[in-house]
């Protein structure tokens, strides 16, 4: 069975970074992914920016999936930013609870992802919408937030159940981790598609930081080495890219049923990827 790929963007904040975007999704829409997925800011924060990225993404031929948070927000926000995609067509969303914007206190109606998604089966129920197709979010090293792994794997299970289609992992540079996961979440009943999230080593710095931040292992000797080329750009892009293609080698020989790429809204390395890997449609 061959590998499905997607590619993940954050909406554009500048008329340059839209132009930007669209020559980016030119280039990837090469490959044929299965969809593009554009993120939503905290507390909804680019609900319009999303949309538009979104549209952009489907006015050019392609399937678009608008991330959705619901953390901050009541049911009737939900249901009309749902039924504004749902008018223009578009028939995936990843569900997400979401962070709030630091020193926002407004709890909102819906505490857990899972709310979010039995809302979308629920409203789709009352004939006021298609049957979406919904991902969620997936945390091999478990959710920073949670403190026993067990009990995200329980809380993940449940969200599978009340309706999801599939799911995207965080990202992380530990087959294993993936794997495992995989494995418990089969045990626990599971049994959509958990396809892995790959974040391209774009820019090491950048990257740690947000490792730190979500509780990802960085191996060792991989920090070690990256830290160790200094401001050499190229060995860093050489290194990374040998890294990533080993572990998405290792993903495929395993099972994993497609790559999502965290693209940070560039091509290169992830088209460098992909044709390493072999995955899309190639030229
Ligand atoms: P949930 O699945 O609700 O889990 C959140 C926490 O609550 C976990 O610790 C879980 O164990 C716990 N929990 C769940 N259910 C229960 C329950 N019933 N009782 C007690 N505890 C429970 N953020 C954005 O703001 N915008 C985005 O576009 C975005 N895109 C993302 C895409 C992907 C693929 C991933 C992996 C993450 C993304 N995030 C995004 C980040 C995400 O919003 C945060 O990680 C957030 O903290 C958790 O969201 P979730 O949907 O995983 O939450």
């Amino acid at each position: 069975m061959s590998t499905s790929v997607s590619f993940e963007f954050f909406p554009p904040n500048t008329p340059v970074g839209v132009d930007k975007l669209k020559t980016v999704v030119q280039e990837l829409g090469a490959l044929q992914p299965q969809y593009f997925s554009v993120t939503y800011g905290a507390g909804g924060s680019t609900r319009d920016k999303t949309l538009a990225a979104v549209m952009d993404i489907a006015g050019a031929g392609f399937d678009a999936a608008p991330h959705l948070s619901c953390v901050g927000s009541t049911r009737e926000n939900i249901a009309e930013i749902l039924a504004t995609y749902r008018e223009r067509g578009i028939r995936r969303v990843v569900a997400l609870r979401g962070d709030l914007p630091s020193g926002t206190a407004t709890a909102g109606e819906f505490r857990y992802a899972s709310e979010l998604v039995s809302f979308i089966r629920q409203f789709e129920k009352n004939g006021q919408g298609p049957d979406w197709h919904i991902e969620v979010a997936a945390y091999p090293e478990t959710h920073p937030q949670q403190r026993y792994a067990a009990r995200d794997l329980q809380h993940f299970a449940d969200k599978m159940r009340v309706g999801a289609d599939g799911a995207i992992t965080q990202f992380f540079f530990n087959p294993d981790a993936y794997f495992h996961f995989v494995d418990e979440a089969r045990r626990l009943g599971v049994t959509q598609p958990i396809t892995p999230g790959i974040m391209p080593f774009h820019n090491y710095g950048r990257i740690a930081q947000f490792a730190q931040r979500d509780g990802i292992e960085i191996p060792r000797w991989v920090q070690m080495k990256m830290e160790g080329f200094m401001d050499d750009a190229a060995s860093i892009r050489a290194f990374g890219l040998d890294v990533v293609t080993r572990l998405c080698e290792r993903l495929i020989a395993g099972g994993a049923p497609g790559i999502h790429f965290y693209t940070l809204n560039q091509s290169a390395l992830t088209l460098a990827l992909c044709q390493r890997l072999g995955l899309g449609a190639q030229a």
